[in-house]
């Protein structure tokens, strides 16, 4: 037999035997939950922070004692190496991975699943002897969460971070980035230079808890993800006229309040009725000038999310909702101006990498359902540079972002089993 007849014949049976360890999975999961553990359960572990720092080196000794290359970027991106010990177009690699930082008083699978699920499938790999033709590397990317810019290290690994913004990147308590970043030994304006090599990724594929009650009701183990959603935030500062709130009579009043009030009960009822069953709005930020119970407000500013799955729809909508404000100030006798603060296009999962997630499926005997992400992920940069995708599982009663969230022990053994076969298919 030829060498390399020997190697895929090895590989065939390797590929039906690999399987992973739950066990070392979930006591993982367990280790890494007490970095920013809080008493009632839960975690706060913000990127640059004690606990986060404290993580990513337990997560670099997990990396390397698991046989892998572990190395860190300099836009602090973690990463362990199966085959590769950094990114060169030369050795496209298949990488995986998710993100280790969470939102303040978060859960303990946000991220952590697919980085640790990831960390799982590399290890397992190694140890089954496989060996697939292409490297495979595992990722905990930096401030997902975006405390101080969101999906900051898959932006700077895809080339999207630019140096000029870094300098003004800052947490909404007023904490600058370059200082965070330097507390942790890291120079924030050096962050663009973690970009990879155009052509070093073959495809990336990110597990994460689906974050939401669809699957958890439909009682389907996996997702297979086919679109990520667009986020768009607009700031929106109504300028009408501070008067006395006791003399001036009311068919007088520009209340700049009332009509932020208004605006935002037509935004709700536009975005349900025309965006099309899969946009959501929100408005999560208000202030009101100059905030006094005996002046009519002369200034209100509010941040308005929208988010679609469809680009089009999108932009239908943010035009449709910047002539609903227009009408709503000319009625109202005042102005108003439109900040657009960020961004993001929806962008749909790589079809090889659907077809190897559900190939997986049907391997492991699994139903599954397609659906759209409805939060943002790295995997929506990752897809910018390569072919991306990812998977779900059920976060159990559709909780996330709380530290209540969870999801079933089998449920994660699954969604790693299923994140396997992708990696070695993918890899293959
Ligand atoms: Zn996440």
């Amino acid at each position: 037999m030829d060498p390399s007849a020997r190697k895929s014949r090895l590989y065939s049976v390797s590929l039906v035997t690999t399987s992973v360890n739950a066990s070392r999975l979930h006591s993982r999961i367990a280790a890494l939950a007490r970095f920013g553990a809080l008493p009632g359960g839960g975690v706060t572990r913000s990127c640059w922070s004690p606990p986060y720092e404290a993580a990513r080196a337990w997560l670099l000794d997990e990396i390397r004692s698991a046989g892998l290359h572990g190395w860190v970027d300099l836009a602090g991106n973690v990463f362990g190496g199966l085959g590769a010990a950094a990114f060169s177009a030369a050795t496209p690699v298949v990488l995986t991975g998710s993100h280790i930082d969470t939102v303040p008083e978060g859960g303990i699978l946000d991220g952590a699943l697919g980085v640790l699920a990831g960390l799982e499938c590399l290890q397992a790999i190694r140890a089954a002897g496989a060996a697939p033709r292409r490297p495979l590397v595992v990722s905990a990317w930096s401030d997902e969460e975006g405390r101080y810019a969101s999906l900051f290290g898959s932006r700077a690994f895809c080339g999207r971070l630019d140096a000029a913004a870094t300098a003004t990147m800052t947490a909404v308590d007023g904490e600058r980035l370059v200082d965070a970043m330097a507390r942790a030994g890291f120079d924030a304006h050096r962050a663009p230079e973690a970009r990879a090599p155009d052509g070093a990724v073959h495809a990336y594929v990110e597990l994460h808890i689906e974050q939401g009650p669809r699957l958890d009701e439909a009682g389907v183990p996996i997702a297979v993800v086919d679109s990520i959603v667009g986020v768009r935030r607009t700031r929106l500062i109504f300028h009408g006229q501070a008067d006395h709130a006791g003399t001036t009579p009311m068919e007088r009043r520009r209340d700049a309040f009332l009509a932020a009030a208004e605006y935002a009960l037509k935004a709700r009822e536009l975005v349900v009725e025309r965006g099309g069953g899969g946009s959501v709005t929100n408005i999560g930020v208000v202030q009101v000038h100059p905030g006094a119970s005996n002046i009519v407000p002369g200034r209100a500013e509010i941040v308005h999310e929208m988010r679609s799955p469809d680009a089009e729809t999108l932009e239908r909508l943010a035009r449709e909702c910047e002539a609903l404000a227009t009408d709503v100030v000319d009625r109202r006798g005042i102005r108003f101006d439109a900040v657009r603060m960020s961004q993001t296009t929806p962008v749909a999962c790589s079809p090889k990498v659907r077809a190897a997630v559900e190939a997986a499926c049907k391997r492991l005997g699994l139903g599954w359902k397609t659906l759209y992400s409805a939060a943002g992920h790295d995997a929506q940069n990752l897809a910018l540079i390569a072919d991306a995708g990812m998977l779900f599982i059920p976060s159990r009663g559709g909780k996330s972002h709380r530290v209540d969230e969870t999801s079933d022990a089998e449920a994660i053994e699954r969604g790693a089993s299923v994140l396997l076969h992708t990696l070695l298919t993918l890899a293959g």
